[in-house]
């Protein structure tokens, strides 16, 4: 049996903003002048480049303009050819890295407004993320509380490098909105680029951009732990999206060592960080960044001990997307079957009317 005949539900596909001027319709008079005036055009994310390689496999690049633009394409690539029966949208767009926040707020607002009337009206077999202009918490919580009317929404999403770490006081009343209305925060691969995305400086390519991305979610991951923010909201589900899998055990094993030397510091982390992650942390499950061994794999799901911690997502219409072997091999028939459905219904609230 194929992966596709479960009806996955894919926890990341990319909806991209084609150009500002689509926003248009949904900014009030002031921010429609603004932006017309000051010809804010784009905000593509430097993260993801919309020519680049890695921005679209070259099966879901359409003839023309900028893959995740065309609702006709994805709807015939997600559901039609991969046989999702849901798709979450993760909109990585450059409001989130705008130092104006009235702007960035505007902006925000905008993207989820046109997101719910040009894709999720349209297709109903749509979820979306919130997209929330974290530079201000105070915005970024009216945003949650205007959209999570709409159960579609199904998450708050936020990027793996802010211009402070994730943990931070300044994040929580996102994470107390996030708890109170049921939706997990998603922490996406991407920068505000406040900081160069490697601990070492700036890097010269893309190449070390996207790679380095996974220490970056290690270091929210301890952030998270040690500011406590885990510890005040035990609801809180935190999704990491393409983080890749197989630095967790590794990393589990390193921060609970550390800890049980550390704890003076912080005691309020009352249990070993690796229990607090498989309680609080799923990860997406592409780019899986494993050798192609069963055995191994098998191992790697063995050490993060958790069957509830891995969610099936697609990352369309990126490159990382590995088709026939998206299901790493060696997992069990039940095993798949959580990944690609049940660890989907449990994590997120929204959906558990689909189950
Ligand atoms: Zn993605």
């Amino acid at each position: 049996m194929s992966w596709r005949d479960v009806k996955p539900i894919d926890c990341d596909v990319h909806v991209v903003v084609p150009h500002t001027g689509v926003l248009l319709p949904y900014l009030d008079d002031y921010w429609r002048d603004y932006v017309t005036v000051r010809g804010v055009r784009n905000l593509d994310m430097t993260s993801y480049p919309p020519t680049a390689p890695l921005t679209s496999r070259p099966d879901w690049r359409p003839e023309t303009g900028h893959a995740g633009t065309d609702l006709a394409l994805l709807r015939r690539h997600v559901f039609d050819e991969l046989g999702a029966q849901i798709a979450i949208c993760n909109v990585i767009w450059g409001a989130q890295a705008l130092h104006h926040h009235h702007l960035a707020a505007a902006l925000c607002r905008a993207v989820n407004s046109w997101l719910a009337a040009e894709w999720l009206d349209q297709e109903p077999r749509l979820r979306a993320s919130i997209v929330v202009p974290w530079q201000n918490a105070a915005h970024a919580v009216e945003e949650i509380e205007r959209c999570a009317a709409d159960k579609r929404f199904v998450q708050v999403l936020l990027l793996a490098m802010a211009d402070q770490p994730l943990g931070r006081e300044h994040y929580w009343p996102i994470y107390e909105a996030a708890v109170r209305h049921g939706l997990p925060v998603a922490i996406h691969a991407g920068s505000a680029y406040r900081h160069a995305p490697t601990s070492l400086g700036w890097p010269s390519t893309l190449l070390e951009d996207y790679v380095g991305q996974a220490s970056a979610f290690q270091n929210q991951l301890m952030s998270l732990i040690c500011e406590g923010a885990l510890a005040k909201f035990p609801n809180l589900k935190v999704v990491l999206v393409e983080s890749g899998v197989t630095w967790l055990p590794a990393f589990m094993w390193r921060a609970n060592k550390i800890w049980r030397a550390m704890r003076m510091e912080t005691p309020w982390v009352d249990r070993p960080p690796a229990a607090i992650l498989r309680d609080q942390v799923r990860l997406t499950l592409q780019p899986f960044d494993a050798p192609p061994d069963a055995a191994l794999v098998e191992q790697v799901i063995e050490q993060i001990d958790s069957d509830r911690t891995i969610l099936f997502a697609t990352d369309y219409p990126h490159w990382q997307f590995d088709e026939d072997e998206v299901i790493p091999p060696g997992l069990s028939a039940d095993l798949a079957r959580r990944v690609l459905v049940d660890n989907a219904l449990g994590t997120y609230p929204r959906l558990e009317s689909l189950s």
